[in-house]
C-alpha cells in the first residue's frame, strides 16, 4: 500500500462508551489499529504497560514533552495523557489508519496539528447516563468519578466543534454507525 493512513480522532466523555465502541470498530474493520497513548495514571487492575498505556512516571512524560515526542498531550484527572508521535508515524507512512481514543483538549491540539485527521465525538444520550456507567464499571473511586462528571460538563459542551457525533444510545446502533462512518471514510465497503 503506497497512499498514506488516515487518523481517526475518537473522543467523548468518561463513561460514554468510547472503549466499548473501539473495541467494536477495531474487530469490524481490521484495516485499523489503536494507537497505545502515554499517561502518568496508574494502571488498572488487568491493565499492562504497552499494550493500555504506556504507563510513565510524571519526570518521563515531561522528558519526552521536551523532546517534542508527543503529537498531543493533556493532564486529565490529575493525570498527564499523550499520543506519541512513534505511535504513528510509521504506521502512517505504510498505508495503515490509527485511531487516537483521547479526550477534548487533544482532539482540539489534533485539529490544528492535522486538520486532516477525521474528528468523532462520541455523545450520550443523556448526560446522567454517564454516572451510571461510571458507577456501573467499578473501576474509579467515588472522587475520581465526581471529578470525571466535573469534566464531562466541559467536554459535552465541545461537542459543537466535531464534525461527526455518534449518540450512543443503543450500543449496536452507535457501534454500526461508527463502523459505517470509518468505512465511508476509508473507502471501504
Ligand atoms: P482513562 O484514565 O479512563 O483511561 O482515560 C481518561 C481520559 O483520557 C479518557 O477520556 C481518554 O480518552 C483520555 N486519553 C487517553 N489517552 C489519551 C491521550 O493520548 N491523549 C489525550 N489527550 N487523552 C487521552
Amino acid at each position: 500500500m503506497s497512499e498514506r493512513g488516515k487518523v481517526f480522532v475518537i473522543t467523548g466523555p468518561s463513561g460514554v462508551g468510547k472503549g466499548t465502541l473501539i473495541k467494536r470498530l477495531l474487530a469490524a474493520v481490521p484495516e485499523l489499529e489503536l494507537s497505545v497513548s502515554a499517561t502518568t495514571r496508574g494502571p488498572r487492575p488487568g491493565e499492562e504497560d504497552g499494550r493500555e498505556y504506556h504507563f510513565l512516571t510524571e519526570q518521563e512524560f515531561q522528558r519526552r514533552v521536551g523532546e517534542d515526542d508527543f503529537l498531543e498531550f493533556a493532564t486529565y484527572s490529575g493525570n498527564r495523557y499523550g499520543t506519541l508521535r512513534s505511535a504513528l508515524d510509521d504506521r502512517l507512512r505504510s498505508g495503515r489508519s490509527v485511531v487516537l481514543e483521547i479526550e477534548v483538549q487533544g482532539a482540539s491540539q489534533v485539529r490544528q496539528s492535522m486538520p486532516e485527521a477525521i474528528q468523532i465525538f462520541i455523545a450520550p444520550p443523556d448526560p446522567a447516563v454517564l454516572r451510571e456507567r461510571l458507577v456501573g464499571r467499578d473501576t474509579d473511586s467515588e472522587e475520581e468519578i465526581e471529578k470525571r462528571l466535573r469534566r464531562a460538563e466541559v467536554e459535552l459542551e465541545a461537542q459543537v466543534d466535531f464534525p461527526h457525533v455518534v449518540v450512543n444510545d443503543d450500543v449496536q446502533k452507535a457501534a454500526t454507525e461508527l463502523e459505517q462512518l470509518v468505512r465511508s471514510e476509508l473507502s471501504l465497503h
